[in-house]
Parts: structure tokens; C-alpha cells; sequence
């Protein structure tokens, strides 16, 4: 029963409690920013379910629209249309810049991812692939190829993918020269494959990676470098996306190009399971000539849904939200970094936001036993945040796109309160 599942979590539930460390908390509802355990306590969610409720737990607009759709037909599969799927492509579509207008749904990121590296290759005939150490792009088979975080040591399926140096201001070898790291993708290219390239992927900011912003400048000249190679540039904004950043709508737009492939999900659906893959007419109409169709994807309530979070968004202006309770949040934890020397590095945009724990600030050792600490201790002050980055040291702050400067408070002061009980 239900009951027995929540009681008595079975071996793979309370695996993945392990990796989170959340071991005792039951979640059984969500209203907003907020999520409520079976003890009836409140507690800011700060993670969002892994960046993905976007609007806010069981939004009521959001609500309503699965609800009514639900009533009226819940399943058709890709090979019919119905109007909800082709309202919802049409405006996300409109969404996009330059020519990516042709919409894919799929279920998940990693399908998205999947399905996006299928196009590259079948465009090009090629079938290298370049992504980011630090990556992270899925889980499944194929996009653990390009997924360059091992500490899970999972087996990787060998063939055809390059890791690249990671643009990483904070910690990588060249701090913030993008050039430099853009020749490395140029030597991987030149010594590492035929000189010809299927394609480039790379999230605009790395999520499970520890929310790294890309070196500025990064993105345009590697873009240019794949592109003479013959590849397509694939932008994962499965984090990034849907105004999170604040600045700009898509993640690509902080580092001014535009993609010829780009997917979406989490935040899509605002926890609904969607994904989408958004590309030219010129690479899918090489799709166009295949079989393809994914049974359960854009199925009318989930695109009852993502058409309802895009009206949300707009309508309660979330992006100039993000921007705004963003700035203010960064600039309490910059300050917090004056009080705690634990604290090396600071960094997002919007609410996508990283605090990355060191235990000396020089060699930048990663403070992971003293994160694990503070992540506990900042659940039992009823704060919930995210844990990331190759050494898990690093809190990942991006919280459902409601969030206020009064919960970024309490958020700051729990920490301060955390970080001085070490
Ligand atoms: N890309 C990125 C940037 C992600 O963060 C994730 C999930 N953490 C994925 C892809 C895979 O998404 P999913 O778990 O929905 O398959």
C-alpha cells in the first residue's frame, strides 16, 4: 500500500534518500514555495524537485489546466495531433530566436538529450560528439556519454564522445580566458577525430555540475569552431531555461548565440513529466525521413500543463522576478562570505545560484564532510537546498520562481546560523 511505501521505503527509495540525506523526511504536499512532510511541518524548498517546479507546487492555474484536459483526453500519442500539442509547440516555438521553430516532445532531459544527439548525428553523418567535463546531460545510456561527472562511478559506454576542459571561472586552468578553452576544443577536434563533428553540446550554466557559469565569451567561439568542423551546437537549457537566469529567457542569450538545437525539461512542466527538443526546419527534416515517435510524449495533460506554465510565467512576470529576488540573494551570500571563510566562491544568476564550501580558500579544497553538515542542519531549521559539483560541496540554490526576497532571508540567515555551529 501507500501507506507501507512511505512507512518502510524500499532498497531504492532510501538509496536515493542516501544521496540526498534526506532519510527522514516524508513529503505528502506542496503549495508553492513551500512543501509540508507527513508531521505536517513546513519547510522552504529552495530545489524545487531538482530545478523543475517552475511556477510553484500545485499552482492553481496549473492545476486547473491538467484538470479540464484530464477530463477531456488524456492520451493520443505523437502520431495524432490534437490541439493542446500544437497550441503548446506554437508557443513555445514563438519563444525561440532565429530559425528553431520545429518542436519534439519527449518525456524527460535525457530524452531530449537523446533525441537531440540522434538529429546531430543523422545531419552530419558524423558521430563525435563534444561536451563539458562537469556535464551533466542524463542518465540514460547514450547521454551518460555525455554526462563527465563520474563520481558515481557508473559504467560508461565507450565511443565517439569528447570531454572537453571545462570553461569554469572558479576552478578551471584558464579561470576566465575563454580562448584558451576554446582551443581546447579545437586540439580535441584536430587530434581527437577526423576534423569532422556531429556536434557540441553544453548547458549555458552547469546545474548538478554546481551551478558554473560558462567563461564570458565561451559559447561564440566554440559555436564558430564546431560549425567550421561541419557539427551542430546543441544548448541543454534543461535548467537554464524558461527565464530562470533572470536576464534573459534562455540560458544561451547570457552568452549571445543561438543554438541549432536546443532541449528542454523540468521546468517545463513544473513537474509534469516533459521534456522537448526545439530545432531548425533544415536539421528536422532529415528527422522527417525516419520513424519517429515517442508514445507518451506531449501527451495532452502534460501539454495542458507546459502551455499553462508559459502562460504563468508571463502573466506573474517571473523572469524580472528571478532578476530581482536573484540579485538581492547573491548579494546577502557575497556578504555572508565576509563573516565565514568557508565560503569560496559565490555565483549564479537569477535563481540559479551556487555557494561553494572550500576549507581554505587558497587551494580551494573542497569542504565536503562540512557541507554534508550544513545541509542536514539547514533541513532541521526547516530549509531545503540542493548538493552538487564533482566533490559535493557546492549548495545549489534554485528554488520554485515564487520565491521571495523574505525567503532568501530566512534562507541567509539559516545558513549563517548553520555555518557558525560548525
Ligand atoms: N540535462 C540537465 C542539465 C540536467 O540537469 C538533467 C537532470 N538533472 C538532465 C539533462 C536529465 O534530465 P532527466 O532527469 O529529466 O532525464
Amino acid at each position: 500500500s501507500v501507506f507501507h511505501y512511505y512507512k518502510k521505503p524500499c532498497r531504492c527509495v532510501s538509496d536515493q534518500a542516501k544521496i540526498y540525506g534526506f532519510s527522514k523526511l516524508n513529503i505528502v504536499e506542496g503549495k508553492m514555495q513551500y512543501l509540508y512532510d507527513d508531521s505536517g511541518r513546513r519547510y522552504l524548498d529552495a530545489f524545487a524537485g531538482i530545478v523543475t517546479v517552475s511556477c510553484g507546487h500545485c499552482h492553481p492555474e496549473i492545476l486547473n489546466a491538467i484538470t479540464e484536459q484530464s477530463k477531456l483526453l488524456q492520451h493520443a500519442t505523437t502520431i495524432y495531433l490534437h490541439h493542446t500539442i500544437g497550441d503548446f509547440a506554437e508557443s513555445l516555438a514563438a519563444k525561440m530566436p532565429g530559425n528553431l521553430k520545429v518542436v519534439y516532445f519527449v518525456n524527460s532531459g535525457s530524452e531530449a538529450n537523446e533525441l537531440a544527439m540522434m538529429m546531430a548525428r543523422l545531419y552530419t553523418g558524423s558521430l563525435g560528439m563534444i561536451s563539458l567535463r562537469n556535464a551533466y546531460h542524463g542518465g540514460s545510456s547514450s547521454t551518460l556519454g555525455l554526462t563527465a561527472l563520474n563520481t558515481w562511478k557508473y559504467p560508461i559506454p565507450e565511443g565517439h564522445v569528447h570531454h572537453v576542459m571545462n570553461p569554469d571561472p572558479y576552478r578551471g586552468a584558464f579561470g576566465a580566458d575563454a580562448a584558451s578553452y576554446a582551443n581546447d576544443v579545437q586540439d580535441h577536434i584536430d587530434y581527437g577525430t577526423s576534423g569532422k563533428v556531429a556536434g557540441f553540446i553544453a548547458e549555458t550554466m552547469q546545474g548538478v555540475g554546481g551551478a558554473v557559469e560558462l567563461a564570458p565569451g565561451y559559447l561564440k567561439l566554440v559555436y564558430d569552431i564546431i560549425h567550421k568542423a561541419g557539427g551542430v551546437c546543441i544548448a541543454d537549457e534543461v535548467q537554464t531555461g524558461f527565464g530562470r537566469t533572470g536576464s534573459h529567457y534562455w540560458g544561451f542569450e547570457t552568452q549571445g548565440v543561438i543554438p541549432d538545437i536546443v532541449t528542454m525539461a523540468k521546468g517545463i512542466g513544473n513537474g509534469l513529466p516533459l521534456g522537448a527538443v526545439v530545432t531548425t526546419p533544415e536539421i528536422a527534416s532529415v528527422l522527417a525521413q525516419k520513424i519517429q515517435f515517442n508514445t507518451f510524449g506531449g501527451n495532452p495533460v502534460c501539454s495542458a500543463g507546459g502551455l499553462a506554465v508559459l502562460r504563468v510565467l508571463d502573466k506573474e512576470k517571473r523572469q524580472a522576478h528571478c532578476a530581482d529576488v536573484g540579485s538581492h540573494l547573491l548579494e546577502r551570500l557575497r556578504f555572508l562570505m565576509e563573516r565565514h571563510d568557508i565560503i569560496g566562491n559565490v555565483r549564479g544568476r537569477g535563481l540559479m545560484v551556487g555557494i561553494e564550501l572550500v576549507t581554505d580558500r587558497d587551494n580551494k579544497t573542497p569542504a565536503k564532510a562540512e557541507t554534508a553538515v550544513v545541509f542536514e542542519k539547514l533541513r532541521e531549521l526547516g530549509v531545503l537546498v540542493g548538493k552538487g559539483g564533482l566533490h559535493g560541496n557546492v549548495f545549489r540554490i534554485k528554488p520554485p520562481m515564487c520565491f521571495s526576497k523574505d525567503d532568501a532571508d530566512f534562507l541567509v540567515d539559516a545558513l549563517d546560523y548553520s555555518l557558525s555551529k560548525l
